[in-house]
Order: structure tokens, then C-alpha cells, then sequence
């Protein structure tokens, strides 16, 4: 058996395609194969529960490549196949239809799923999750027929589904176990920010709470019980309790994971010919020092541009910070940096909080580990500026906004 000079991507989303882009774009003339379980074409999934959910931006707009650029490029796009299992040793990946292909390099590029509800009733029909295009599709025609819905678990796409479903006109009801909304991402701080937002839209926001049951009649589900015996009534409930990384194939083959796939700086697994890139990959990150999982559209844009010239030979290490924005109501924001719940030991805003104009940096030990920017746009580079110097800050000065970013005195 030769060798091949195949390179396969696993996982046609956006971390796939855009390292499908880069090899081509690197010069990589062999066989490039990727792989996809859904039957669309690889398509970006912020906007679904954003401008697409809301209706205000067309199919189209989402993909990330036109239909044509695939065959133009010479990439063999392989749709509505599942990567069933990977022989490192024969450098193979087994098809859900019984065929094999074998690889020089393979891209895990599988990301993740939402994370399912384990309570009774929860397999009944008007139980919806949104991952999938078709999930915001059949959400949107929710919202045409129903007057109320719950939503269970107040992350990003809970929260961002509530304001779409309230721009819609439909009454929502969010049901959160934490005592705020983005609590363990945010810290009660900026959390704060958050309910205040929905509540003023007029969220019914219950924290604090825990579902025991998805109420219903004939299969169709008519509500939630929560555990104090109380009753919310719904047409449809949107369930939003995180995702875990589609790393099975990985662990299956033997590869070393632990919260996804475990990939050094320059993207490479335990398999020095497997890579992973995007949601599912855990990557040593050496601007912080750690190996960390990012759920984020950034991540998944820019990491497999990485993992693609790695796969070419190239030696460069990822290092950029997690980014991540959403868009709620009126409220746009972006943060840069990463801090865990219990990680920082201040939070200084600067700005109008109660506008909602203002940028909120996380501080430990007086470093700037993280900044978020709520309707404000020109701050980024100096945000992300100031967490890479890992330089002290003095907090008042870091406060006030006639001190610009860059000048902020140290601490
Ligand atoms: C509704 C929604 C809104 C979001 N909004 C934001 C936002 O505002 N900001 C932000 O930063 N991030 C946002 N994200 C997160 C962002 O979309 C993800 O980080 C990004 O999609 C990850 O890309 P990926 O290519 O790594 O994985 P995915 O997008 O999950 O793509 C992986 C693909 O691989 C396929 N696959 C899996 N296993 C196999 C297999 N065995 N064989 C073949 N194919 C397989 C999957 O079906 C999928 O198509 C949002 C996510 C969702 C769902």
C-alpha cells in the first residue's frame, strides 16, 4: 500500500473549511478531503440566533464559502458522512458507509454538541436546541405561532435566543439554576449587566431555580415544573445548557484528551500526523501559559489557519487570546482575554454601566487579565494590548476615561 498525500479534514464547519482554505492558499497541492455529517455546505453559526433567527439576514449569508469554491479549489467536500472511527496506525478514518480514506495528515475539526437535557419529558416534541441551522429554522416558525416560551439555562444562546424571541413579540421565561446569567463566564459583576438587560426587555428572569420536569400533553410539551412544585407555562421550550466537544473519535482511537482533544501550541495531538482545531480542540496556549477549550467563532476562524500551515511543516505556535462578542437588544460587546470564576480579585468598569456604554476589565494581583467592551468600538487592540503586557495597572487610573488605555500608569 503507498503512502497517501491526502490530507483529510474531519468536521465540516467552519474550523474545517477554513483549513481547507489556508493549504490550498499555503501552495498544498495533494488531495484535500473534508469530511462533514451535515448535509450543508460549511456555514457559521453565530448568526443563528442572531440576524438569521431574527429574520434580518438571508441563508446565503452564512456559508462560509460560495457552492463553487469547493471544486474550484480542488477540495473534495464530502457531505452527510460521518467519520465513524481513525486507524492511526494505517493512517485511516473508517465512513459510516463501511469505506475508508486513508490520510498523510488528518484535521480534527468535529466541534461540539449542546449538552441534552436529562429531565423527564425532555424528548417531547416543542423541546428544541439550537446547534444546527435547521434548530434556528424551526425556532423562527416557533416564534410565528407561539405567545410564551421558556428557556432553560441563561449562557450565550439562551440569552440570545430570549432576545430574539422577545423581538418577535413572544413572552419568555428564563429558567437559570446560578444566581445570575453568565455567572461562572462573567462573575457577578458584569452578570448584573446581563439581567438587568433582559429583565428591562421584559424577561421573566427566574434564577436561582431547578427544572424537574418538561410538562406536556399528547408527546407535545406545554411547560416546565421546577423543583419548588411551581408551574411555567410554554408553547415550546429552548433548552441551552452548554455543549460538550465531539472528541470520540479521538479518544476512541487513543489519542490523549481531557475536555476534548489535548493539541499542543502548533495544534498537534498525541498523533504527531492528527491535529485539532476549533471547538473541540484543548490547545496549549503560551500567551496563557495553559491548555484551554474555546467555544468561539474566533477560535474557529483563526486556530485551523494555524493548524493548516502546521500540518504543512510550518513551525508557528497559536497564541492569540480568546475573543468572543454577542449581540443582545441593543447591547453589542466583545471580550478579550480569559479568566476563570474564581481568577480575578477586582473588576474595574470604566464608562456608563447604566447606559451601557463602558469596558470592564478583570484584574489579578493588579494585571489586566481580561476586558469586555459594551457598545464601544475602538477599543479592542488597546484591550487586548494591555492583557498581553501582563504589565500592573493602577485601578482608578484604568477607570477613568480621560486617561487613555495605553497611558494608564502601573499600579
Ligand atoms: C447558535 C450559536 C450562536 C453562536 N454565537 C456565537 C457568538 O456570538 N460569538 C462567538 O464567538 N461564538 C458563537 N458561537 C460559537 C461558534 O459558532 C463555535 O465556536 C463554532 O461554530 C465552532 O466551529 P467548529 O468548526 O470548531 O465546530 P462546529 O461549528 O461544531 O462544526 C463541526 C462540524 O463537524 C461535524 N462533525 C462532528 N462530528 C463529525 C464526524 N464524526 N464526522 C463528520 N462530521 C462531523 C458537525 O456536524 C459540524 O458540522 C455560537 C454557536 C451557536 C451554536
Amino acid at each position: 500500500m503507498s503512502a497517501s498525500s491526502t490530507y483529510v479534514i474531519a468536521g465540516a464547519g467552519l474550523a474545517g473549511a477554513k483549513a481547507a482554505e489556508v493549504l490550498r492558499e499555503e501552495g498544498f497541492d495533494g488531495p484535500v478531503v473534508l469530511i462533514g455529517e451535515e448535509t450543508e455546505r460549511p456555514y457559521e453559526r453565530p448568526p443563528l440566533s442572531k440576524d438569521y433567527l431574527l429574520g434580518k439576514a438571508e441563508r446565503e449569508t452564512i456559508y462560509v464559502h460560495p457552492p463553487s469554491w469547493y471544486a474550484d479549489n480542488g477540495v473534495e467536500l464530502r457531505l452527510g458522512v460521518t467519520v465513524k472511527g481513525i486507524d492511526p496506525a494505517a493512517h485511516e478514518v473508517g465512513l459510516v458507509d463501511g469505506s475508508r480514506v486513508r490520510y498523510a495528515k488528518l484535521l480534527l475539526a468535529t466541534g461540539s454538541s449542546p449538552r441534552r437535557l436529562p429531565t423527564p419529558g425532555a424528548d417531547a416534541d416543542g423541546v428544541l436546541y439550537l446547534r444546527r441551522v435547521a434548530d434556528s429554522d424551526r425556532i423562527k416558525a416557533v416564534f410565528q405561532t407561539a405567545s410564551r416560551i421558556a428557556v432553560i439555562g441563561a449562557g450565550w444562546v439562551g440569552l440570545e435566543t430570549a432576545a430574539a424571541a422577545r423581538a418577535a413579540g413572544v413572552e419568555v421565561t428564563i429558567l437559570e439554576t446560578a444566581a445570575l446569567p453568565l455567572l461562572r463566564v462573567l462573575g457577578p459583576e458584569v452578570a448584573q449587566v446581563f439581567a438587568g438587560l433582559h429583565r428591562e426587555h421584559g424577561v421573566d428572569l427566574r434564577l436561582g431555580v431547578q427544572v424537574s420536569e418538561i410538562t406536556g400533553s399528547n408527546g407535545r410539551a406545554d411547560g416546565v415544573r421546577l423543583a419548588d412544585g411551581s408551574h411555567v407555562e410554554a408553547d415550546a421550550v429552548v433548552v441551552g445548557v452548554g455543549i460538550t466537544p465531539n472528541s470520540q473519535l479521538a479518544e476512541a482511537a487513543g489519542l490523549a484528551t481531557q475536555n476534548g482533544v489535548v493539541v499542543d501550541a502548533r495544534l498537534r495531538s498525541s498523533d504527531p500526523d492528527i491535529y485539532a482545531a476549533g471547538d473541540v480542540a484543548s490547545a496549549y496556549n503560551p500567551a496563557l501559559g495553559r491548555h484551554i477549550r474555546v467555544e468561539h467563532w474566533a477560535n474557529a476562524l483563526n486556530q485551523p489557519q494555524a493548524a493548516a500551515r502546521a500540518m504543512l511543516g510550518q513551525d508557528l505556535a497559536y497564541d492569540r487570546l480568546p475573543y468572543f462578542y454577542t449581540d443582545q437588544y441593543d447591547l453589542g460587546m466583545e471580550y478579550h482575554g480569559y479568566v476563570e470564576p474564581d481568577g480575578y480579585d477586582q473588576v474595574v468598569f470604566r464608562g456608563d454601566v447604566e447606559r451601557r456604554e463602558f469596558i470592564a476589565f478583570w484584574l489579578g494581583g493588579g494585571r489586566v487579565l481580561a476586558g469586555m467592551n459594551v457598545n464601544i468600538w475602538d477599543a479592542n487592540d488597546m484591550i487586548q494590548a494591555l492583557v498581553r503586557s501582563g504589565r500592573t495597572v493602577d485601578p482608578d487610573r484604568l477607570a477613568d476615561p480621560s486617561v487613555p488605555l495605553d497611558e494608564v500608569p502601573g499600579g
